[in-house]
């Protein structure tokens, strides 16, 4: 085994005015880890999210297709209040205008929130730090997205001993899914229950997956999945199947899976999010390309946020977007019951939005940052914190990247095309579950090197890419208070994580291994197999959850059942943080389902 080395930060100018998607590379999940100096632009810094860009004031923005009305005339589609807008259409500090909902953030849980209840004709503004990622030709160059880290955010974070670390994460329209690999499975029916793991006990969810369900399947239409129902041994039951049919393998992954088959497991098709037409090349909107997982589709035919949610929300006259607005802060009535105003720093300048109800969708890890921020006389230890387990509990998966580099090339451009869950449970082998495996998009020089790996004897770079099969493991760790968000003294975010769990996950990369060699991968191999492989480190946070999480006790939990934080009467929270445990799946597609859950009750409520 050679350690790869990872991450990479990156950052990228946004044009507010629309465009999109930018994105880290593929394995980018295992390069956006790295520890090295930012090299770009501070388009997304702390607060400021769009400095290189003239201000969009309000409204829609574009590459959504509608442009901005100003903060003013999007006030007039809810009720303004005593509402000044300067001659830039900006609010001053004395004035607020009220929405019946804001929502912070447009990634998988808001930008789905948004979508959901834009029909309504409520008076909705969504609230996003970052801005459009521009359609450039660099969304696609692994040099600049992988090596260069052109899109990732600029902040430092701090680790548990304060050192200075660039997450791989992403501040734009869409939030992460601009970048992700768009793997969209449900957790699994036994993950909403209590599991035990070698290294514990993953606790019980406190709704049944048959509450989810229906509204997995309705995120799976809308994310346009591309799957084969019954092909997934730990598969949960589905009410409806996929409405697009699996994306087919390419032969060298289909060699691989006949192998696979012919040891007795049953290896399927991976649900993907990709608009793609295989029986209608011509018209397809997706060209299958290799640039997919960590980078954004510069032809928008990812299924992500900004494209399947926030921009159709956008149509709506009653949905208005404000980009380059990053939310400092949340205040509170004098009782502490209700949040009252939104305080946004945008352009320099701060500006205060309020409504009937706040939804926070920052990702688990700013989620939690915010509600830290937001402490006051009734919140002394950060809103929403009676139980003192905001920002706790922060997980994010044990994943690793794996290339077994072999003589057989591998021509395959978009590789992510199946999965493995034999070993997702209990299985023969052992007693407790080990993880799940798949692939990562296809590997070139740039991502290798960004990842700066030990070189194969007798491989250049370019040759070690050339013969890689990319796998992506990913397991289970379990909650454990002490690993925490939590802010430095100067209000930047600091998080500290201690990997557990770890034994489940090092034998799944042996059985890996193993399977490969019994497979005899070596038939057309390297004589000695080489694997690269390495668990991302504190940077990578793509599967960040868990921060606050929901529960029915206000002692044991932050959010109640409907995700309504426990201490306040109109606050929600809809990302990856009310996740009680991580399961061993990819997370976008259970945010998007409970997402829709809580649309469902919050259009309720709003009546
Ligand atoms: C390279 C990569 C590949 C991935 N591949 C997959 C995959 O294949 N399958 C899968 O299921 N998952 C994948 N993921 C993970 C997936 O993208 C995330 O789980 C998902 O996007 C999280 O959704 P969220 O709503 O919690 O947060 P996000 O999508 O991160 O959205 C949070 C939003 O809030 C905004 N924001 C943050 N703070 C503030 C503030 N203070 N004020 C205003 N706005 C703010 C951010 O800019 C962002 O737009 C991948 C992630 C990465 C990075
Ligand atoms: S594979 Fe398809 S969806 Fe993915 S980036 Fe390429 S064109 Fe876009």
């Amino acid at each position: 085994m050679i350690d790869i080395g990872t991450g990479a930060v990156s950052d990228a100018v946004l044009d507010a005015s629309g465009g999109d998607g930018g994105a880290p590379g593929n394995g980018s999940r295992a390069l956006a880890t790295r520890n090295e100096p930012p090299r770009r632009r501070d388009w997304h810094r702390r607060g400021r999210a769009d400095r290189s860009t003239p201000a969009k004031p309000a409204g829609k923005t574009a590459g959504g297709g509608t442009e901005g009305r100003r903060p003013g005339s999007v006030g007039r589609s809810g009720s303004e209040h005593d509402a000044r807008v300067d001659d830039v259409g900006r609010l001053t500090m004395a004035t607020a205008t009220h929405y019946d909902v804001i929502i912070i953030g447009t990634g998988a849980g808001g930008g789905t929130l948004a979508y959901t209840l834009a029909p309504s004709g409520k008076r909705i503004l969504l609230l996003e730090r970052g801005a459009y990622v521009p359609r450039e030709r660099d969304n696609w160059d692994s040099r600049a997205v992988v090596r260069e880290g052109k899109y990732h955010i600029a902040e430092a974070w701090h680790d548990a001993t304060g050192e200075e670390f660039h997450a791989g994460t992403h501040y734009c329209v869409g939030g992460n899914t601009k970048f992700y690999g768009a793997a969209l499975l449900r957790m699994r029916r036994e993950d909403f229950g209590e599991l035990r793991h070698r290294g514990g006990v993953s606790p019980a969810w406190p709704i049944a997956y048959e509450e989810l369900e229906p509204y997995y399947t309705r995120a799976e239409h809308l994310y346009q999945v591309h799957g084969a129902r019954g092909t997934d041994p730990t598969e949960p039951p589905a009410s409806a199947p996929y409405l697009h049919p699996p994306v087919s393998h390419e032969p060298r992954i289909q060699d691989l899976v006949g192998d696979l088959e012919r040891l007795g497991l049953r290896p399927f098709p991976l649900p993907v999010g990709i608009m793609l037409d295989e029986r209608n090349p011509r018209r397809s909107r997706c060209i299958r390309c290799s640039t997919c997982d960590g980078y954004p589709c510069l032809v928008n035919a990812k299924a992500d946020a900004q494209v399947i949610c926030v921009d159709p929300a956008l149509e709506h006259p009653n949905v208005s977007l404000l980009t380059g607005a990053y939310v400092s802060r949340l205040e509170t009535s004098p009782s502490g019951r209700e949040v009252t105003k939104v305080h946004v720093e945008r352009q320099g300048a701060e500006e205060i939005y309020s409504a009937d109800l706040v939804v926070v969708a920052c990702g688990a890890i700013n989620s939690a940052a915010l509600l830290l921020r937001s402490f006051n006389g009734r919140h002394p230890h950060g809103l929403a914190n009676g139980s003192d387990l905001v920002g706790r509990n922060y997980m994010c998966h044990l994943n690793s990247m794996m290339l077994a580099i072999s003589r057989c090339p591998n021509p395959t451009i978009f590789q992510k095309t199946m999965g493995l869950n034999d070993f997702y449970f209990a299985c023969a082998e052992w007693d407790y579950p080990m993880g799940h495996v798949s692939f990562v998009g296809k590997t070139d020089r740039n991502v290798l090197a960004a990842g700066a790996p030990r070189l194969v004897p007798g491989f250049t770079l370019e040759l070690m890419a050339e013969h890689s099969l990319d796998f992506w493991l990913t397991s289970e760790d379990l909650l454990d208070p002490q690993n925490r968000v939590t802010l430095t003294r100067q209000g930047s975010i600091q998080l500290s994580y201690t990997a557990n769990n770890l034994e489940g996950h090092t034998r799944l990369q042996r059985k890996l291994k193993s399977m490969l060699t019994e497979i005899d991968c070596t038939e057309h191999l390297l004589p000695m197999q080489a694997y690269i492989g390495k668990r991302i480190p504190l940077a990578g946070v793509a599967h960040q959850n868990g921060t606050l999480r929901f529960g029915r006790d206000p002692k044991t939990s932050v959010l109640d059942v409907d995700c309504r934080a426990h201490d306040l009467d109109n606050l929600y929270v809809v990302d990856a943080s009310f996740f009680p445990s991580s399961s061993a799946v990819n997370p976008a597609l259970t945010i998007m389902a409970n997402a829709l859950r809580v649309g469902d009750h919050l259009r309720q409520r709003l009546g």
